[in-house]
């Protein structure tokens, strides 16, 4: 089962902080403005869950710690 609703981990978009990786909106503080940011956009929120969905599904136990 492939989404394209969110970005590649390898994707530009996750290297710039600055920039919501689903809608590409400006973020006002990197990390931080990007948990406030999902948190007023709905939308980006599923899709930042459905992404942390697919990490754990992709890398199963790998992730430790
Ligand atoms: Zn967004």
């Amino acid at each position: 089962m492939t989404s394209k609703d969110h970005p590649s981990r390898e994707s530009d978009n996750w290297a710039n902080p600055d920039l919501c990786p689903f809608c590409g909106v400006r973020l006002e503080d990197g990390g931080a403005g990007f948990m406030n940011h999902i948190d007023e956009a709905p939308v980006c929120n599923d899709r930042f869950e459905a992404w942390k969905e697919g990490i754990r599904g992709d890398m199963g136990g790998e992730w430790g710690g």
